[in-house]
């Protein structure tokens, strides 16, 4: 097996071109967007993930464009603050735990891989046949020895091999939203948050930002929506924020104006395989944790190095299932765990953690308390003790 066709040129696709090209593979990308996609939403790269990019020779790179974010402050719905948090404890992170624009991290990945990998936007699959004839929306067939679905929670490979969307979907009850709006707040490397019963609207502004990202999460039943209708799912938002107070209004009227708005169900990807016939699946595609996990980009960076090392080291998919299978579940348990503390339930549930944020730096049993939030994460973020596969 030589030739290799990943869909998809983002975190998970990018990755996984990088390190079967290390490995002596022929890789083609098929990106259906017209390009790299910029800009994004901030993720984190913490553990295993941070050692994948030690042997990518990125280290340096990721924490020259961290978002070197200081401190999240929640505010009331009259703009009375409430209580102010460091950013790492916000992010759960600890250590060495980095934090980066998807789309920076993805331009880094790229750069990365440009040169040595056939890279193809605007196109993609229609088609995998047993014998490994691929066919696209626009090219020509080609034939591949695998193709790698890196292609997202809506994977169009996952589609094609194994079947439809709502077979995988495990729905957490939320849904998220994210767009890019102007920094009236004036935000300087901080969030601004205001949170409400079931609902949370969230502003924040990184180092190398000059606007800011408005984020809204909130629980609800599934939506009817039609994920191309953008100017009906700015509505559905704006029916969920109804009547919330802070500057939630003046935030909804700048939606209005985004051209990058992003909508979803908080959801998860769960498959008992991640490989049939001539197709493996690798990051969101196969195991999207939720936005909530807040560790997808770091699957995808860990699942891109053991599917290419076990490729090229003989186990196979076989062997890549075996070895990300726990890594994957540990990470996929924080999801829920973690929504709870981002749209909180009842006025009561978010008066006890506003009133605990406040006194956590007097309280006496701080540390346990920390450990408490960030244990979990990194933990789970550590789960899997990543063989050399190097060359
Ligand atoms: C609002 C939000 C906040 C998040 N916050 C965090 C966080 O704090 N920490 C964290 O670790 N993760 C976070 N994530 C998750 C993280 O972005 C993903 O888990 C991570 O980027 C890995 O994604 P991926 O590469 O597998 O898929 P994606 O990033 O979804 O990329 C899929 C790629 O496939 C392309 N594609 C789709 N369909 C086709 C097709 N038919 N043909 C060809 N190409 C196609 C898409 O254009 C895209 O480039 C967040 C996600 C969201 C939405």
């Amino acid at each position: 097996m030589t030739n290799i066709l990943i869909s998809g040129a983002s975190i998970a696709g990018t990755a996984t071109a990088y390190w079967l090209r290390r490995h002596g593979y022929t890789v083609t990308v098929v990106e259906r967007a017209p390009a790299i996609r910029p800009g994004g939403y901030k993720v984190d790269v913490r553990g295993a993930a941070l050692t994948v990019i030690e042997r990518m020779g990125l280290l340096d790179a990721v924490r020259a464009r961290g978002t070197d974010m200081r401190v999240a402050t929640y505010y009331d719905a009259a703009g009375r603050p409430l209580a102010a948090v460091g950013a790492d404890l916000f992010g759960g992170r600890t250590g060495d735990d980095a934090e980066i624009m998807r789309g920076d991290l993805n331009e880094l990945l790229y750069d990365l891989t440009r040169d040595e990998v056939e890279y193809v936007f605007g196109d993609s699959i229609t088609g995998i046949a047993e014998d490994g004839t691929v066919t696209f929306e626009r090219s020509g067939p080609r034939t591949f020895d695998l193709v790698v679905g890196a292609d997202g929670a809506h994977s169009n490979v996952r589609r094609l091999v194994f079947g439809p969307e709502r077979d995988f979907t495990r729905d957490l009850g939320h849904y998220v939203s994210i767009c890019t709006v102007p920094n009236t707040l004036g935000l300087d490397r901080e969030e601004a948050v205001h949170a409400a019963a079931g609902r949370t609207a969230n502003v924040y502004s990184t180092r190398q930002d000059t606007a800011a990202k408005a984020l809204f999460m909130w629980s609800s039943p599934p939506l009817d929506h039609d994920h191309r209708d953008v100017a009906g799912q700015k509505k559905l938002l704006a029916r969920a924020m109804d009547g919330a107070g802070w500057q939630v209004p003046a935030l909804l009227e700048a939606v209005r104006d985004a051209d990058d708005f992003y909508f979803d169900s908080v959801a998860q990807i769960h498959l008992d395989r991640w490989s049939k016939g001539r197709a493996v699946l690798v990051g969101d595609a196969g195991y999207c944790a939720s936005p909530a996990s807040g560790q997808g980009t770091s699957l995808a960076l860990v699942g891109a190095y053991v599917l290419a090392g076990e490729l090229a080291t003989g186990g196979g998919t076989e062997g890549y299932e075996r070895e990300l299978r726990p890594f994957v579940a540990a990470n996929q348990a924080l999801g829920p765990a973690n929504l709870k503390g981002m749209v909180i339930g009842s006025r009561a549930a978010l008066w006890f953690q506003l009133t605990m944020m406040r006194l956590l730096p007097r309280l006496p049993g701080r540390d346990l308390m920390i450990e408490r939030i960030t244990g979990p994460i990194f933990r789970a973020a550590n789960a899997i003790t990543l063989k050399d596969y190097a060359r």
